[in-house]
């Protein structure tokens, strides 16, 4: 068996080994550093072309920069699964790993939907400008519950229940968590159910949030009304510079009627 062909990663160059090589489109093999640098399901990098990857990459450099600026204003944890969020970025992230290195940052628009599926039927779903449905988010994990059981109480053991987010991200079409107390089965009703349904809750109240503002990111919203105490210094500023001949009459018109909100 001396057919063994080197190979190298076409990403980085480095010469491939008999391990730890992800195979892509028409079985070219790509290494595990470049792999895991491009933050991409194993599901879909198979059907990756090279000059796909390289996007990827160029994507993953640019988030590298962002992410350095990322300070997290809301973290929830589910499922061993981190989601935090830095509100005044308007980005987001999910990641399995406590300190990731440089996990995809999304929009607030980026979530195409969300649901709440428990053994394959979908209790309730959620997405851009569209709150999880059932009212189950204002009413607390009683609510849920409630709704899921009618109020008869039925001792039917729950193998799954998971949160599965849909992203407008075709290097990760998706994201399932497992929302189960311990991860473990458990019955309809019990303690651990309640206490499944309230990971559940947590997660989709984070991600109703999200998709509620990039709803209103989508909204053409005029800017906001001006903060008049403001508008009036900086008004003063333009008369000054317009009484010392640096801007002209139109141009201090202009100005005011910007910061007025005329
Ligand atoms: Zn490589």
């Amino acid at each position: 068996m001396a057919l063994f062909k080197r190979e190298y990663c076409p990403l980085c160059g480095k010469k491939l080994g008999m391990f730890g090589t992800v195979r892509i489109q028409d079985g070219i093999g790509v290494c595990m550093n470049c792999y895991s640098a491009l933050d991409m399901d194993f599901s879909i990098a198979k059907f990756q072309s090279v000059m796909n990857l390289n996007e990827r990459l160029v994507r993953m450099i640019e988030n590298q920069k962002e992410f350095r600026s990322f300070s997290t204003t809301r973290e929830v944890k589910v499922g061993g699964m981190y989601f935090r969020e830095d509100c005044r970025m308007g980005r987001w992230y999910v990641s399995y790993e406590k300190n990731p290195q440089n996990p995809t940052l999304y929009r607030y628009d980026e979530i195409a939907d969300f649901r709440l599926v428990e053994d394959g039927d979908t209790i309730t779903s959620g997405g851009l400008g569209r709150a999880v449905v059932g009212g189950a988010l204002f009413g607390g994990t009683g609510a849920i519950v409630g709704a899921v059981t009618g109020g008869k109480v039925s001792k039917k053991i729950i193998n799954t229940l998971n949160v599965v987010i849909t992203l407008k991200d075709t290097c990760r079409n998706s994201v399932t968590v497992s929302c189960l107390h311990m991860g473990q089965p458990c019955k309809s009703g019990s303690a651990s159910y309640n206490l499944s349904m309230h990971n559940a809750q947590t997660l989709l109240d984070f991600l109703n949030a999200i998709c509620a503002r990039g709803a209103s990111l989508n909204v053409q919203t005029p800017v906001t009304s001006p903060n008049t105490p403001r508008a009036v210094d900086e008004i003063l500023k333009y008369k000054e510079l317009l009484d010392k001949g640096i801007i002209n009459e139109q141009q201090f018109e202009a100005k005011k009627k910007e910061l007025l909100g005329m």
